[in-house]
């Protein structure tokens, strides 16, 4: 039996990567001091992992930025608007990468990035690779060669780690029209063969190739993809050792034709889908000479192993394939989750109780490891120390006070249907709310946030470094928010904010104030390039003690006739954004963080608040891979945001914000959540998502964003009227409000300023056309 991983974490387990790219950029380090950043890191992760036992240690997992960015430089898919640049500066690779993934200004040239989305079902971006019916392939980038003969010269047994051809096609996007990217596999192969003839002739053995589009509905002509590639390959290199990795979901429909392909080992994700070891044992496997890589040790979450659950399955593989033909690993790539438990120093949040419950990236490849040792030893797996301790530490945690609270789960028994509506119909409140509210036509309003100004950070640094007491913090965040009320309302803005200055995340604030929630200190993971997050973890049933925003919304309505409008994070977005318990299912706690938010709904409604919006601009970030799965996905998330909202009067209106383009598909859902008003980020598309909206009749109000928050630049009255109109052509103008694309967090004062003045013309000028 083997162990290998199939990734580790890169940035450093102290954020190295980030700050030693990030003084880069700023050219504050030399690029030899950035290099060798970037190898003691590599050379950390790899000591590590060999020092741990791990068989079989993954190269070229590590990436300056993104691993799918270092595919299109290492196939040369390297967009037209930056050859000028690479000609004439005679570029190094590395200014080239990060002029793809960040953009470049310098001396006459104004290159835009390439476009970065979300990895799968995770919150890891990449950068997406831009094909033309023209494209052609060479090789440019020999980093993996570079990274395999690095592993090598440290004495390791590496397997060099390649995005599989089909699924880079398909992540990437066709910058024309008239072609399909998957037809450029044939011109895509020959760079990848000479990939592999490097690494054969620097005597790599084992190649990891990662198709995780396998976890997608795929048409047959990309199954055929996938055949002829990895036929192809065999064909011409049948001594390698090929490992074909796919992860977040099951084989599913493509099964049978991955169990068809001439490779020497296939890796399942047992976590997310455990049944498909049956599946594939009784295909009759056994008789094949393939073996399998069983991913027991979860990657994309933050929790103990349990031995018990993981030991079955491997015992299972054994008994039907004998030892040789099993391999273990982590379920997916290590990125996902944070470097090391052992930095958790401090007893804050993340407490002893608790921390017996966690394993980050160093402690999982540990996990994987010992069950190994465990599987092949002679000796009962019950007798061993490890098998003990990991056997106790997961019956606390299922029988822990911290995590059972009989209340909330008293409480989630007595949901009813009538929990999840309104009183009455949009049609009923529409009129109550416009009695209520009385607000104009073309209503102007803000997403919630305003400048997080340097110094507006530099306040709460200095609250918890102890430099500032609470009552100075409150007295200068009171004081902002005074001042950006008095801005608004000197504009003219009709629905007013009090700006989020009390909060440095959308989700974190919220967590801080729950019960069932902790932080860690330094659990930070890569969300792009250099930046990371550091999400929370949900680890037991919550509850809301106290209310959590009324104050700071009172203390807003409080200065102004004008109504100021409450802000709340929604369910599914505060889920989406953490690590979520495991012990119990997603839509169980979201449900349960549904039911807190309701309760701060209601307070606010109390407290005098008659507007208040609940953001979800997670929502379709949270649909599974597979259609299959949405509806029921889709059932579970409308009904918490509508648990949340729906505790209120006719007269309160409740608004709802998304940010992400693409309604078509769950447009009826959206609809579903019945939210008095939506606001959409819809400026650069020009606002073409409001076809699905239109196209449904979509009878609810609507604020389509009118300018890119995005950016600097500061939208003209005119361009923002022209917009409107477009909007008005396919929604009537009495479902129709006026807004910015997203929060103004990270805008500054004098755009800001700018912008919205303008906004408010524009809106003027559309009430006076009709
Ligand atoms: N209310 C939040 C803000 O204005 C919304 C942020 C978001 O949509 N991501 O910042
Ligand atoms: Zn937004």
């Amino acid at each position: 039996m083997q162990t290998h991983n199939l990734g580790y974490p890169r940035i450093g387990s102290q954020r190295e990567l980030k700050k030693a790219s990030e003084q880069y950029w700023a050219g504050k380090l030399p690029v030899e001091q950035l290099m060798l950043a970037a190898k003691n890191i590599r050379r950390e992760n790899w000591q590590l992992q060999q020092e741990a036992g791990i068989d079989l240690i993954p190269c070229n997992d590590f990436s300056f930025y993104d691993q799918v960015l270092d595919t299109c430089l290492m196939t040369g898919a390297i967009p037209q608007r930056y050859h000028a640049l690479m000609a004439e500066k005679q570029l190094p690779e590395i200014d080239l990468l990060f002029a793809m993934a960040r953009g470049c200004q310098t001396e006459g040239y104004d290159l835009t990035a390439m476009e970065m989305t979300k990895w799968f079902d995770t919150n890891y971006h990449y950068i997406v690779p831009e094909f033309t019916a023209a494209q052609q392939f060479s090789l440019v980038s020999e980093k993996v060669i570079r990274e395999f003969s690095e592993a090598k010269r440290e004495g390791l047994n590496a397997k060099p780690v390649l995005l599989g051809p089909v699924s880079f096609l398909l992540l990437g996007k066709e910058k024309e029209k008239g072609f399909n990217r998957l037809e450029l596999i044939g011109k895509l192969l020959p760079v990848y063969l000479e990939v592999l003839k490097k690494l054969d002739d620097c005597n790599a053995h084992y190649i990891q190739f990662d198709e995780p589009c396998l976890s997608l509905d795929l048409s047959g002509e990309e199954r055929r993809a996938i055949e002829k590639t990895y036929n192809l390959i065999s064909q011409k290199f049948p001594h390698l050792h090929i490992i074909l990795a796919s992860y977040f979901e099951c084989y599913g429909e493509n099964l049978s034709t991955v169990l068809s392909l001439p490779v020497q080992t296939i890796h399942l994700d047992l976590v997310r889908c455990p049944s498909q070891l049956d599946d594939i044992l009784a295909t009759g496997f056994a008789r094949t000479r393939t073996r399998l890589s069983l991913g027991v040790v979860d990657g994309r979450n933050i929790w103990k192993n349990d031995f018990r659950t993981s030991l079955a399955l491997v015992k299972k593989a054994v008994a039907a394939l004998g030892e040789e033909k099993i391999w273990l690993a982590p379920s997916c790539s290590l990125l996902h989750v944070p470097c090391d438990l052992d930095l958790e120093t401090n007893s804050g949040s993340l407490n002893t109780e608790i921390k017996q419950w966690l394993a980050f990236a160093k402690q999982k490849i540990k996990e994987v490891v010992t069950l190994k040792e465990l599987a092949c030893s002679e000796v009962p797996a019950e007798l061993d120390a490890r098998w003990q301790e990991n056997v106790h530490a997961n019956e606390t945690r299922r029988t822990s006070q911290l995590i059972h609270d009989e209340q909330v789960k008293q409480r989630m028994r007595t949901i009813t249907d009538s929990d999840a509506k309104r009183y009455n119909g949009f049609d009923i409140r529409k009129q109550k709310q416009r009695e209520a509210l009385a607000l104009p036509l073309f209503a102007t309003t803000t997403i919630g946030s305003f400048p997080q100004t340097g110094e507006v950070r530099s306040w709460r640094a200095r609250l918890k470094k102890g430099e500032l007491t609470q009552e100075k913090y409150d007295e200068l965040i009171a004081k902002e928010t005074e001042e950006t009320i008095r801005f608004q309302e000197e504009t003219g803005i009709d629905v007013l904010v009090h700006g989020e200055f009390e909060r440095n995340d959308m989700v974190e604030y919220f967590g801080e104030q729950l019960n069932g929630f902790a932080f860690s200190q330094n659990g930070w993971v890569q969300s792009y390039g250099s930046r990371c997050v550091k999400p929370p973890i949900i680890y037991g049933d919550v509850s809301r003690p106290v209310a959590m925003t009324v104050r700071w919304s009172s203390f807003a309505q409080s200065l102004t006739p004008k109504w100021v409008k409450g802000m709340l994070t929604g369910p599914v977005t505060i889920l989406q954004w953490s690590f979520v318990r495991n012990d119990q299912p997603r839509n169980v706690t979201c449900t349960q963080i549904a039911l807190a938010i309701r309760d701060e709904v209601a307070d606010l409604e109390k407290a005098g608040i008659r507007i208040i919006q609940i953001d979800e601009p997670a929502i379709r970030e949270g649909l599974p891979l597979r259609k299959d799965n949405w509806q029921e996905y889709l059932d579970w998330a409308v009904r918490a945001f509508r648990i949340s909202a729906s505790g209120v009067q006719d007269e309160t209106q409740i608004h709802t914000h998304m940010c992400y383009s693409e309604f078509n598909d769950i447009i009826s859902h959206i609809s579903d959540m019945d939210a008095d008003v939506i606001t959409i980020e819809c400026s650069r598309s020009q606002m073409e998502l409001l076809d699905a909206f239109a196209a449904f009749r979509y009878p609810n109000e609507i604020g389509p964003g009118v300018y890119d928050i995005h950016s600097p630049r500061v939208p003209s009255k005119e361009e923002m009227v022209l917009l409107m109109e477009k909007a008005m052509a396919v929604i009537p103008a009495e479902q129709l409000w006026v807004n910015p694309d997203c929060g103004l967090k990270t805008r500054h004062w004098e755009e800001t300023r700018k912008a919205l003045t303008a906004m408010v013309a524009a809106a003027h000028e559309l009430r006076e056309a009709v």
